[in-house]
Formats: C-alpha cells, sequence, structure tokens
C-alpha cells in the first residue's frame, strides 16, 4: 500500500503511516512531485520546485527509517517555504527582481528545524515582492491563482504557499504575516493559517518587511498539522534578538476536544463594519453561533481604536521596511544595475531597476513618516496609536478569553480589481492588521462558503495564549465540516 497524502491526509496522518512502516517517502516525495506537475500551471503557486533536492531528501529519509533510527515529528512530510525564507536549498528572492536567484548561504531558524523534523522541503512559493501585498499580484514572477476560481486572487502576501495547501499539493507550507499575510489568504483560499504570538517564533532567517511585526506562520488543512508545525518551529534562538526565550510550544489535549464549556467569547461591534460583505457576515454569524453551541458564550465588546489600526498599520510597517530595505543597494546581495555608473548612481540605478512600483510606494512612505521634523507627527502618533489598539484587547480580555470576527472583509476577489488602487487593497487587511499590531496570536479557520469561495473565521487570544487558540480552533474544526471543503478542480481527484 502506498500512502497518499492529497486532499484529505494531513501531515501528522502521513507521519504516523510513514513511521507504522507504510509507504516510502519516496513514493510521498514523487506524489507530490506529480500533484504540483498536475496543477501548478495553473495555479503558480510555486516560484520553484526543487525536485532533485526532494529526491535526494528522500532517499536519505528511507535509509534513516531504515536504520531503525527515532523519526521525527514532521517525517517524510512536504513542505512549502514562501520565497522570504531563507534556505541553502533554495533560492529565496522575495518575488523581487532585486534578489532574483538570491542562494541565502544558511538557513532559516525554522528551516533548521523543520528539516531537524525531518520535513522534505519540495520548493518556494510566489509571494508579493518583499510580503508587499493582498493579492499575490505585486510579484516578479507574475500571480497565482485562487484555486477555488482561478480568475480569482488567492490573498497576499502569502498567496504561493496557501494555494500550495488548498490546491492539494503539500499537506502544510510555511508563510509570514506581517499584517495578515497568512490568516488573509488562509480565508480566502479554504485552509487554516495561524499567525503566532510575536517573539513565538524565531524571525532568524526570515528576510524582514516589519521587523517589529513580522511572524513566520503555518498554513495546512487541519488544526493538529498547524500545533504540529508550531511545535516544530517555535522555542527560543539566540539569533533574533525578539526571540521570548520560551520552550518550544506543546499542544494543549483537553479532555474534551469537542467542547468550550464557559468560554467567553468577545465579539467586537468594529469587526463587522458596513463594508463587510454580506456573504461574509453571515457565514461568521453561523459560525459565531456553533461556538455557542459547544458551549461558548458570546459577548459584545468594543475595540475602540480599530479604525486607527489600518493607517497606524501603514505607517509603522512603511517605516521599519524603508530601513530594512535600505540594505539593497547592489552592494550585499541581489542584482546590480548601472555598474558603470559612480556609487550613489549605481544604488540609484540598482533600486529603480531592482523594486516594483509597490515596493517602492513603500520604501516612499516610509522615509517620509521618518524624516526630520516629520517623525513625531507620524511615526510618533503612529506609535501612540498602536499602544491604544493593544490597550483595548487587554481590556477586553479582562472580560473575555478570545475575541471573534472575520478574518477578511470580502471572499477572494477578481485577478486585477484592485491593482489599480492601492488604498482599496490596503483595506482588505483591516480586519486583521490590528491583531498585528498588538503582537497576538490569531487564526484564520474555514467556516463555509459564499457564493462558492471560502471564508474564514478569525480568533484572536491573548499574548502567549497559542495553546487557548488553537483549543478553540480545534473544537470548532471538530464540530463542523467547512475545512473538509475541497475547491471544485480538486472534487473527483483522489483523496
Ligand atoms: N497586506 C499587508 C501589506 O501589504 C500585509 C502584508 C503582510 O502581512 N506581509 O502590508
Amino acid at each position: 500500500m502506498t500512502v497518499r497524502f492529497g486532499g484529505q491526509v494531513d501531515a501528522v496522518a502521513l507521519r504516523n503511516a510513514l513511521d507504522a512502516g507504510t509507504g516510502t517517502v519516496k513514493d510521498v516525495v514523487e506524489e507530490c512531485l506529480a500533484r504540483i506537475a498536475e496543477r501548478d500551471g495553473e495555479l503558480h503557486a510555486f516560484t520553484r520546485v526543487e525536485a532533485e533536492c526532494a529526491r535526494a531528501r528522500a532517499a536519505e529519509l528511507d535509509a534513516k527509517r531504515a536504520s531503525g533510527a527515532a523519526l521525527g515529528a514532521l517525517f517524510g512530510v512536504p513542505v512549502a517555504l514562501k520565497a522570504n525564507l531563507c534556505w541553502k536549498g533554495g533560492i529565496a528572492d522575495c518575488s523581487s527582481k532585486l534578489l532574483a536567484n538570491y542562494a541565502p548561504p544558511y538557513d532559516a531558524t525554522v528551516v533548521r528545524r523543520l528539516l531537524d523534523a525531518d520535513a522534505v522541503i519540495v520548493g518556494t512559493t510566489n509571494m508579493d515582492e518583499f510580503a508587499m501585498g493582498s493579492s499575490t499580484e505585486n510579484s516578479a514572477h507574475g500571480p497565482t491563482s485562487n484555486p477555488w476560481d482561478t480568475e480569482r486572487t488567492p490573498g497576499g502576501s502569502s498567496g504561493g504557499s496557501a494555494v500550495a495547501v488548498a490546491g492539494g499539493m503539500v499537506p502544510i507550507a510555511l508563510g509570514s504575516d506581517t499584517g495578515g499575510s497568512v490568516r488573509q489568504p488562509a480565508a480566502l483560499c479554504g485552509v487554516h493559517g495561524l499567525k503566532p504570538t510575536y517573539g513565538r517564533v524565531s524571525r532568524y532567517g526570515l528576510i524582514a518587511f516589519g521587523s517589529s511585526l513580522d511572524a513566520v506562520s503555518p498554513f495546512a488543512r487541519t488544526i493538529r498539522d498547524v500545533a504540529r508545525v508550531l511545535e516544530v518551529i517555535s522555542g527560543a534562538c539566540d539569533r533574533d534578538s525578539t526571540c521570548l526565550p520560551l520552550p518550544p510550544f506543546e499542544a494543549p489535549q483537553p479532555a474534551d476536544p469537542s467542547r468550550l464549556a464557559g468560554f467567553r467569547v468577545g465579539v467586537p461591534k468594529q469587526c463587522f463594519p458596513a463594508e463587510l460583505d454580506a456573504g461574509v457576515r453571515a457565514c461568521v454569524e453561523s459560525a459565531l453561533q456553533q461556538l455557542e453551541r459547544i458551549g461558548c458564550e458570546l459577548v459584545p465588546i468594543e475595540l475602540p481604536h480599530a479604525e486607527l489600526a489600518i493607517p497606524t498599520y501603514y505607517v509603522v510597517a512603511t517605516a521599519e521596511a524603508s530601513s530594512n530595505l535600505a540594505r539593497y543597494d547592489g552592494v550585499g546581495f541581489g542584482v546590480r544595475a548601472g555598474s558603470e555608473l559612480g556609487l550613489q548612481e549605481m544604488f540609484a540605478a540598482t533600486r529603480e531597476a531592482g523594486f516594483g512600483e509597490e515596493v517602492k510606494r513603500r520604501i516612499l512612505l516610509g522615509t517620509y513618516v521618518l524624516s526630520a521634523g516629520y517623525q513625531d507627527e507620524w511615526y510618533g502618533r503612529a506609535q501612540h496609536a498602536r499602544t491604544k489598539i493593544l490597550g483595548d484587547y487587554l481590556q477586553a480580555f479582562e472580560e473575555v478569553d478570545l475575541v471573534a470576527g472575520p478574518t477578511s472583509p470580502c471572499t477572494a476577489f477578481r485577478l486585477g480589481e484592485k491593482t489599480a488602487d492601492p488604498i482599496a487593497m490596503y483595506q482588505t487587511d483591516l480586519l486583521t492588521v490590528p491583531a498585528s499590531l498588538a503582537g497576538l496570536p490569531a487564526i484564520s479557520v474555514p467556516c463555509g462558503t459564499s457564493a462558492g469561495l471560502p471564508v474564514g473565521l478569525q480568533l484572536v487570544a491573548p499574548a502567549q495564549e497559542d495553546g487557548r487558540l488553537l483549543r478553540a480552533a480545534q473544537a470548532f474544526e471538530l464540530a463542523t465540516d467547512h475545512h473538509r471543503a475541497l475547491p471544485p478542480m480538486l472534487l473527483g481527484a483522489q483523496a
């Protein structure tokens, strides 16, 4: 019997089957590569498939099993990586012309931990350039399509990783979430996406966008897999000074995983704004009723400063980005333009040729908000607003255990629909940026479809309560079938 991982088999089940002696890692990897070959022409989730590397790894892991050695927590599981994670086996170009063919000389901490857990990395995935965007259209490689409707975007910026999972090409993938880049595509593609507490997972080797916000974040089809990946990648790291000095995450083992008796779930009215799509509202309202049925008490709450979140985020994130991206000057990394020119002109020519339009917009915005004379007015005020947004949550969590609402104000939009209007694109982050600014763990869980497109329920927990968050998400998952829904293109495909 061979092990087939498509559609419905999760990573933990796959690992356990291999551990029990069923099939080989070689079979798993060949099937994974076949799925990618079959589907990725249409979806374009991957920027590169590292087939030879994956095959060599499979042989190594099959030999390890034959030797009788203990097998890692992700033994034989194929994983895809967003192209902003450094991996010695691949190209971390951040979907930017500026970093074309950048082969990192080291592994990110999360990559090292995946490999130490015996995972098989199969390739790198498409993203908005330097993770700036909400649709995976700002990419030097062209856009990624949503498997639910290939005329639509998968969301972004980690759209490629979301589609690699939603399209049944890998059971798990890593992305990065700065303002919603894992939760929003998870919602739009009908999979789970977890942003852990800021600092729970090392950022070492994640190419920086907004350093006070960036979080390496997994996608998976089941909460059990999400928890397994977090167990593997979390924990103290002395190469990231913002990484919390905590032991690795341990998934909670509740007595009755399907009940949340006595849980108080805060429902902020600010998470149901006028512009919320009616179909999204209906799905999320029925998800809240489902939470009630499994024992939660719904408590209306307020997050009074939520309306400041988008402007605050777009000041803080652009300020940090302008500083982080200053290093791409044609000297230390990536592609150089204008080598025949003087130094300053070479820097300018490199940045002009290498960065896309949205990245340039962010650098200009960030440089402006940090410039002499304007710093207090913009950056200082944004920091102040950020503290207020965190304060709203701290106050809410005096009364409730979790906060719940929609992940995204809309379902998957059409390719090209928002590219000409950056503000409309920024507005799609309305519901994910508040938890990012507050550094809180948050997850998007599939909660149904509207007009044939997936909708995500977002749950937010207090800092370091990633376990509570996953427990609630799992109880919801066990009470519903939404996470099993497959895009039409996968129906009929064997499980
Ligand atoms: N869409 C948001 C932005 O464009 C969030 C991006 C992210 O989380 N990386 O900044």
